[in-house]
């Protein structure tokens, strides 16, 4: 039984498909897009699997925590969380304003450690806990990242933290960072895209199943000895 956040469009799709065709039942949240949503649905039902749509703001701390009691609750309990819900608001320092800190903190923090939080009260043994960084915790590649990635580099002390105070139960906590992908809040045919490409040493955007296959991966029982992890994702990016 799992829960990804965010499993309506993009990486989080991909990811909820994917475990449903390793065997999964699969709830997943999602906020705006409920017709994506109901196609999700289809394709996890479509495999055998039950699926679970939740709409979630994990902007809201009640709703963050709320859903992985859903999910436990609809699914009869819960083996695998991946946090993967997240906005990615990028701009000059000078430009983000107080509600645009608090949102993203929100989002992509906060709601990540409440989510985790929850699912850790319910996990047993073989629990898993995958959270979604990016190549920006590696290597910053230009001005106009300090909010995101500033919120996605707490993930990494996250993890590793959950990672020793969940050790002994035998959960395991892992973060994997894409670099660029071609979802709809980074297109491989946006504006920036062709600079970013660049910036891999494969020399092209990723695609949300090369993503997909590695949270997989560390969701299954392959990777019962890796935890407190960070996976780069991201065509050498980092390299
Ligand atoms: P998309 O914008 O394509 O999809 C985001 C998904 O998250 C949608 O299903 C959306 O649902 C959901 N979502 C957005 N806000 C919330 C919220 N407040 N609460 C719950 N669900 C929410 O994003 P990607 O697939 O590109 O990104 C997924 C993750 O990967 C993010 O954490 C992102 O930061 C990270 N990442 C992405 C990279 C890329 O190049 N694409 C690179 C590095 C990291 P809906 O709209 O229906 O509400």
């Amino acid at each position: 039984m799992a829960l990804v956040t965010g499993g309506s469009r993009g990486i989080g799709a991909a990811t909820a498909v994917r475990l449903a065709r390793e065997g999964a039942d699969v709830a997943f949240t999602y906020v705006r897009d409920k017709d994506a949503a109901d196609d999700v649905v289809g394709r996890i039902r479509a495999l055998g699997r039950r699926a679970l749509a939740l709409r979630a703001d994990s902007a809201d701390p009640a709703e963050a925590a709320g859903a992985v009691d859903r999910a436990a609750e609809g699914l009869g309990g819960l083996d695998v969380l991946v946090n993967n819900a997240g906005i990615g608001l990028l701009g000059p320092l000078e430009s983000l304003s107080l509600a645009d800190i608090d949102r993203v903190l929100a989002v992509n923090v906060r709601g990540v450690f409440l989510a985790s939080q929850a699912a850790a009260a319910r996990m047993g043994r073989g629990g898993r806990i995958i959270t979604v960084g990016s190549c920006m915790t590696q290597r910053v590649p230009g001005p106009g990242g300090t909010l995101y990635t500033t919120g996605k580099s707490a993930l990494v002390g996250l993890t590793k933290a959950l990672a020793r105070e969940l050790g002994a139960r035998g959960i395991t906590a892992n973060v994997v960072h894409p670099g660029p992908v071609d979802t709809d809040m980074n297109p491989a045919d946006g504006p920036y895209a062709e600079g970013q490409a660049a910036m891999t040493a494969l020399g092209r955007f990723g695609t949300v199943e090369e993503v997909a296959s590695v949270v997989v991966y560390l969701a299954g029982v392959d990777a019962g000895y890796v935890t407190g992890a960070e996976f780069s994702v991201d065509g050498g990016h980092a390299a």
